[in-house]
């Protein structure tokens, strides 16, 4: 039986700590209350919100229509073998406490993605990834409702249409479906463990520990606390904008001028540059105006430091694209929703 609140404040269910309100609010923990809901009046006589962590959006005011708290939650085996294993998770189901089951499972894969705040659900919307990994090369398949008639689809992999932090769901099907489960495969054994991104090495060395899922996810969660800042802490949802992909020839014109530009050469003769760099270059990193600013380590992650507005954030986003297209001639996207 779903219930419907009005005038609800999401302070606690984003990040960003942005103090908006929904004119309508609900939760749904059932595919069945997601389909009773979809024959409201309130449902179809206003524009709707998919939540789930509220951690990769920004709420640029208070929002006029029904915001829909995805609380489906659950996981299950659907299939195994001596050398895998395939779970389907709830949608709803917090990521980081997924993997942390997988990793106490022995369950290889996710390992590297530790500590990502959010939920299941929302991790094929931008096919999240750290640390060398994607969600894209464990997904097997993801089920969604459909948002107007409350069919269910099977998306396989596939259909999926995986990017760099996009998925078609980010795409041309934004606001079409409500995932409401997906399914991984996972190693049970000879798992891949891949740790020669960033400082897991290093990190593992350290520790004096020999790479194993346990070992990396603990590396991996260290190296995030002392980079990142926690949400609960201050404000923000990690990165702000996607790692621009540019041309060669733009790039080798650029570090003419910047020798020491770092890139990344990926297909078609790009180059992914660090968008962190290149806002840091034009003097962002650490830069605060009034309540929202710059991270003063990460110059890639916006941050609320208490009573910052939406519009603030959108603001500063707003300076930051403009001065690395001035500078670089470079056109940042920004990988965060914007409500
Ligand atoms: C400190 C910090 C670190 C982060 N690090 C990383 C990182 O390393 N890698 C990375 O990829 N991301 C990272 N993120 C971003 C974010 O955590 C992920 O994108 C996460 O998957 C978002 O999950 P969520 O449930 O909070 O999504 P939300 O913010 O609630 O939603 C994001 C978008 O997905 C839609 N959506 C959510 N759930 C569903 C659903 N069930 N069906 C359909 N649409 C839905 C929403 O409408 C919205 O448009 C980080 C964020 C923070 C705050």
């Amino acid at each position: 039986m779903i219930r419907i609140q009005e005038h609800v404040d999401l302070f606690p269910y984003n990040t960003f700590k942005i103090a908006a309100k929904a004119r309508y609010f609900t939760s749904v923990t059932t595919v069945a209350d997601l389909r009773e809901l979809i024959n409201h009046p309130v449902y179809k006589q206003h524009k709707h919100l998919i939540m789930g962590g509220g951690s990769n959006m920004l709420l640029t005011g208070d929002y006029d229509g029904l915001v829909i708290k995805n609380d489906l939650r659950g996981i299950e085996t659907v299939s195994e073998n001596d050398s895998t294993v395939t779970l389907k998770a709830g949608a709803g189901e917090p990521w980081h406490a997924f993997v942390i089951f997988c990793v106490t499972n022995n369950y290889g894969g996710v390992e590297n993605l530790s500590l990502i705040p959010g939920t299941i659900g929302a991790a094929p919307m931008q096919n999240i990834g750290a640390y060398g990994v994607e969600v894209k090369d464990l997904i097997k398949t993801v089920e969604a409702v459909d948002t107007s008639s409350g069919e269910m689809h099977v998306f396989t992999n596939a259909e999926c249409e995986f990017g760099y932090r996009e998925s078609v769901f980010k795409r041309k099907l934004k606001g079409k479906y409500f995932i409401s489960s997906v399914t991984l495969t996972l190693t049970k054994k000879n798992h891949v463990l891949n740790t020669s991104y960033g400082a897991i090495q290093q990190t593992l060395d350290q520790q004096q520990s020999v790479p194993s899922i346990k070992s990396i996810s603990d590396a991996v969660i260290a190296i995030r606390q002392q980079k990142l800042p926690d949400p609960k802490v201050i404000g923000n949802a990690g990165s702000f904008f996607k790692n621009p992909t540019i041309d060669q020839s733009q790039y080798e014109s650029i570090k003419k001028d910047y020798p020491e530009m770092p890139g990344y050469t990926s297909e078609n003769q790009q180059v992914k540059v660090p968008a962190g760099w290149l806002i840091e270059q034009c003097g962002w990193k650490g830069k605060r105006i009034g309540d929202v600013g710059v991270h003063p380590h990460q110059a890639l992650v916006l941050v609320n430091y208490g009573n910052g507005s939406g519009e603030n954030i959108q603001s500063l986003a707003q300076d930051i694209l403009a001065s690395v297209k001035k500078k670089f001639a470079i056109d940042l996207q920004p990988e965060v929703n914007i409500i």
